[in-house]
């Protein structure tokens, strides 16, 4: 069993604020946010980052997400901002795949 706590989240072993569930996906608040909408739109199954999931489904199911949750919140005309980061360059500390889910402010223009 490989140690990885967004593994351990989905299978409610430690807990998450999760905002919203499927049979595939759940939704979670970043734990530190860094913006005042930040969530985490995260696979249950495990895949290390995004070049390790040929699932074209769940890879939509993700965006769809997205999609639905600025709906939800309102934030359709607003904006917001959605990330994946890959790998070292890109910034990615947990390896579990997820996409970020970001709004509330305007964020700058800079992406990295
Ligand atoms: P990344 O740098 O793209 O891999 O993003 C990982 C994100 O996971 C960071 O924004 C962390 O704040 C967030 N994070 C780490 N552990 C937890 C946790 N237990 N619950 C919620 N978010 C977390
Ligand atoms: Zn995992």
């Amino acid at each position: 069993m490989i140690d990885c706590i967004f593994c351990k989240i989905a299978e409610k072993k430690i807990p998450a604020a999760i905002v919203r569930e499927s049979g595939s996906v759940m939704v979670i608040k970043d734990i530190s946010p860094q913006s005042p909408t930040h969530l985490l739109i995260i696979p249950k199954k495990h895949y290390a980052t995004i070049m390790d999931c040929e699932d074209k489904e769940l890879l939509g199911e993700l965006l769809q997400t997205a999609r639905e949750i600025a709906k939800e919140l309102g934030l359709s005309e607003r904006g917001f901002r959605t990330v994946i980061n890959t790998n070292a360059e890109g910034g990615q500390t947990v390896f579990h795949l997820h996409m970020h889910f970001m709004a509330g402010r305007a964020l700058a223009g800079r992406m990295g």
